[in-house]
């Protein structure tokens, strides 16, 4: 029986190496909108305006989306007997979570004072450089390879998944989409597409998808070939003309 991919079920041992490249992508992505989700954290407070009718309450002193999203909580969704969570973790306890998780699930190889291997579980994360959500996302990314590979390993990369989505939307990123200059290899349509935190490349014709090394092998084997055509096609016109 062929094995697969935990992730994305294509054929691999345990994880295809474009799933790990792939959350790696988005812890690297996570860091870069906390300036603008911590500028979100306060609402936008004017003057007030002549002839308002003013409020009955003062308006809250935080955005309480963003609250709940970068606030203290539990690695876990919490209990929500009056229906008034949004049902996420926040992303700072999700993260550490996370860590202390695989940590404590990571062997650990220590050899004692007489020679004698020993392999323990590790009780704490550490982080180098102060617990920023930077070291946090890096240490994350750098146990990813082994991560993937465990049982739990698909709900840690669905998780990010949808931690990255709920940051981007509340701070309204939109990923860069690049269209590549060579044709799918699967329906020879100019539709892949390259997308700002995607590891893959994607065909919007038929979604064929190829890693960027395939790419650009594949693009190094069919441009020379497309470029040749192209010439030979020009001097037909121009001797007609
Ligand atoms: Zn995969
Ligand atoms: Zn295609």
């Amino acid at each position: 029986m062929t094995s697969r991919c935990c992730v994305c079920s294509r054929p691999a041992a345990d994880v295809c190496e474009p799933c790990v490249h792939q959350l790696q992508a988005w812890l690297a992505e996570l860091p870069t909108h906390l300036p603008m989700l911590r500028s979100l954290l306060r609402p936008a407070a004017g003057p007030p305006r002549r002839g308002s009718t003013g409020r009955a309450h003062a308006p809250l002193p935080v955005d309480l989306r963003v609250l709940d999203l970068l606030g203290p909580g539990q690695p876990l969704p919490p209990d929500d007997p009056y229906g008034d969570q949004d049902g996420h973790v926040p992303a700072g306890a999700l993260r550490y979570g996370w860590a202390r998780y695989i940590a404590s699930e990571f062997p650990a190889v220590r050899r004692d004072r007489y020679g004698t291997v020993h392999i323990e579980r590790c009780e704490e994360p550490l982080v180098r450089g102060g617990a920023t959500v930077a070291a946090w996302c890096a240490w994350l990314s750098a146990y990813a390879p082994y991560a993937l590979t465990q049982p739990w390993g698909s709900e840690l990369y669905r998780q990010l998944e949808d931690l990255l989505r709920r940051v981007r939307r509340m701070v309204g990123a939109v990923p860069q989409r690049t269209t590549k200059d060579a044709p799918c290899p699967s329906c020879a349509a100019f539709a892949l597409v390259a997308t700002d935190g995607e590891w893959w490349i994607r065909c919007e014709a038929c979604g064929h998808e190829m890693a960027p090394e395939d790419y650009d092998e594949h693009r190094a084997r069919v441009m020379p070939q497309l470029a040749a055509v192209a010439v030979h096609l020009l001097a037909r016109a121009s001797a007609a003309a």
